[in-house]
């Protein structure tokens, strides 16, 4: 198909919410093809998901494997795999005995069961106000859209669900919100992705920690893009020495295959009774199975040594290319800083050359590679980003930062 074909079969079919950069056919480790047989490195790997890389042999037998045995049943049943994937995800997460799990389908669902929970603690407290951090993503669904303070999302859906605050990214803004009384729970990504890898103040998380246990709140991690290996720490939350209430996975859990999950600590366990919450897909055999395979993958090639190590690099690497301002960001989920606002422009024409980075803001790139990147993919990035960058510095006349 032709640019221009499948741009107008695009238009033509599919939901008009933002542009298609190119029509893709084939994944192979950290690369992907174009059905014209263009080749890309792909450090974006579908926005921190494709955590083993496209195709990767692991991923393919689990879901051949398990499509071929079985694939979907209802939630009356359980299942083997999903019965692992639970005890998986508790012990990754150190819950201990007490932790659970809610399997679903993505992120923006996780989330969806976690203001559930956050309802259903704060209503034997008469707690309605739901604390989210200014900045912050947690999906785009009508509830999970109220805790994303973000106009241009919110606003066509107005009125969305009522009690959700947002709290700039201060301390003391933290502890007069928590001050107001009231508070039923908090939302916190521990570096805020789609902000444009955004990190806390130093401190921050602790403090909020401390003042939800003192209000009788829930502190509630959105691990969506940080969680399953992604920072180097199977949760961002570990590197930070804090204990949530209940922590939301999805993006890399499943390395591509669609899956999110719940997990909660403590008392947060005992909130949901029957009746009050479910999913027809959730916790399926496949997306279990496939989610095993990946994470078990992960742990027996202790690749979140690779995701650090290689997250380190990228950040040496990039430290001295034409524009850059600095690096943002933990393991493999990087934020690079421009010295003007200029990422999409670096964007396109990394993607002209061959490389998919994305741009959250209008001066950062975001890179959020598959764990296995080693030195070939690392090498090829340098080189195809700094040619990018150079490029861009050149013709928008934008000074290197000294
Ligand atoms: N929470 C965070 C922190 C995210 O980054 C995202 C997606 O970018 C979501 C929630 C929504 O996840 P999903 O797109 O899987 O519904």
């Amino acid at each position: 198909m032709s640019q221009t074909e499948w741009n107008q079969a695009a238009g033509r079919d599919l939901m008009s919410l933002g542009g298609r950069l190119a029509n893709l056919v084939r994944g192979d480790g950290s690369h992907v093809w174009d059905d014209e047989g263009t080749r890309f490195l792909d450090f974006l790997g579908g926005i921190a998901v494709n955590s083993l890389g496209h195709a990767h042999p692991v991923f393919v037998e689990a879901v051949s494997r398990q499509a071929g045995t079985l694939s979907h049943v209802s939630n009356y049943f359980a299942t083997p795999q999903q019965l692992e994937l639970a005890a998986r995800l508790k012990r990754l997460a150190g819950t201990g005995e007490a932790g659970r799990v809610f399997l679903a389908n993505s992120g923006t669902e996780a989330n969806e069961t976690a203001i559930k929970l956050a309802r259903l603690h704060g209503q034997s407290r008469g707690a309605e106000t739901i604390l989210c951090l200014e900045g912050a993503f947690h999906g785009r669904s009508t509830g999970a859209l109220a805790l994303t303070p973000k106009a241009a999302y919110q606003d066509p859906f107005a009125p969305l669900m009522p009690g959700a605050r947002p709290v700039a990214h201060s301390i003391e803004a933290l502890e007069a919100a928590f001050a107001e009384g009231g508070v039923a729970a908090i939302f916190i990504e521990p570096i805020q992705g789609e902000a444009g890898v955004v990190e806390l103040p130093a401190g921050f998380l602790a403090r909020a920690r401390e003042l939800a246990t003192e209000h009788d709140a829930l502190l509630i991690l959105d691990e969506v893009q940080t969680g399953s290996g992604r920072t180097g720490e199977w949760f961002a939350f570990q590197a930070a020495g804090v204990t949530p209430d209940a922590v939301t996975v999805a993006k890399g859990v499943a390395g591509g295959f669609p899956l999110g999950a719940l997990v909660t600590f403590g008392a947060a366990s005992e909130l949901f009774y029957p009746g009050t919450h479910n999913s027809t897909f959730g916790g399926n055999p496949l997306a279990s199975a496939v989610a095993n395979a990946v994470l078990g993958h992960i742990e027996d090639e202790d690749l979140l040594a690779n995701v650090r190590r290689r997250g380190e690099e990228i950040r040496a690497g990039v430290a001295d290319l034409p524009l850059v301002k600095g690096t943002r960001g933990a393991g493999l989920l990087v934020g690079i800083t421009l010295a003007a606002p200029v990422a999409a422009n670096v964007a396109a024409e990394a993607l002209r050359l061959g490389l998919i980075v994305n741009a959250p803001t209008a001066d950062v790139i975001r890179v959020a590679p598959a764990y296995t990147v080693g030195d070939a993919e690392i090498a090829e990035f340098l080189d195809l980003f700094g040619r990018a960058l150079a490029t861009v510095a050149d013709t928008s006349k934008v000074e290197t930062p000294a």
